[in-house]
């Protein structure tokens, strides 16, 4: 199934994209939704974020290319770290920037959606956990990466989380093209399959510490490519099988 989340006549709804339609569900895909039968057309619908997460964690430096690119070894292990609930928006809206002044990177990362309550997960029950994957743009101010000795300015920000369109189940995570065009031009193209700690890895780490419930988002790490953006600009994140992650880029 391709999910959903959207506005229509000023109520949010929910529903199941085939193509150019939407297949209307009676409540949220997170909690044992059906079809009502109702079918609209996606262009009558503007979509939102998929999900509004509790939590949104994050990892550092899980692609072996852009650990190359960064001169950084690979880590031993998933390196964590949180972005904030309101950092998220949804396909359309403007990533508002709050240091113009500051190089402002576009990331594009897949994202990890979680169905069910997850505290304490092995590796190899991690399916059961997920209920697919979204395109996200983890939005990072560079300068205060630096400067700052943990990254809540940097990454945090108001609207520094786009995700979206659809929330999938229909892909491979492990076996997709991940790119970033900025103003068209592709600035990032890689390959999923270049991940250092694979999907069920990282579940399996982050549900050590942190328990996740259903809705909350991980972002997966970027592959090589990363750089800056301004406000005028649009970026969009494209992974295959799931869509097109479009943003244009603002100063807050
Ligand atoms: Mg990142």
């Amino acid at each position: 199934m391709r999910y959903v989340r959207f506005t229509r006549g000023g109520k949010v709804g929910y529903g199941a994209l085939s193509g150019k339609t939407v297949r209307l569900l009676d409540r949220s895909f997170l909690q044992n939704a059906r079809l009502t039968g109702e079918k609209v057309r996606l262009s009558e619908v503007r979509l939102l974020a998929p999900v509004v997460p509790r939590t949104v964690m994050a990892i550092g430096l899980n692609y072996a290319d852009h650990a190359k690119e960064s001169n950084m070894p690979i880590p031993e292990e998933p390196f964590l770290f949180l972005k904030t609930p309101g950092c998220i928006i949804g396909p359309g809206d403007p990533i508002r920037l709050v240091v113009p002044e500051h190089r402002n990177d576009y990331e594009a990362e897949l994202v990890v959606v979680i169905r069910k309550r997850a505290h304490a997960v092995p590796a190899e029950k991690a399916h059961e956990f997920i209920l697919g994957y979204t395109c996200g743009n983890d939005v990072s101010d560079r300068d205060y990466q630096k400067s700052d000795s943990q990254w809540t300015r940097s990454k945090g920000c108001d609207t520094y989380g786009p995700i979206g369109p659809v929330v999938t189940d229909e892909i491979d995570p492990h076996n997709v093209r991940i790119q970033t065009r900025l103003n068209g031009v592709v600035k990032q193209d890689s390959h999923t399959s270049q991940m250092i700690f694979p999907v069920q890895r990282l579940i399996e780490h982050v549900t050590r510490y942190v328990t996740l419930v259903p809705g909350d988002v991980v972002f997966t790490g970027t592959p090589p490519g990363i750089g800056p953006m301004k406000a005028g600009d649009t970026v969009e994140v494209e992974i295959e099988g799931i869509g097109v992650l479009k943003n244009p880029v603002a100063n807050a």
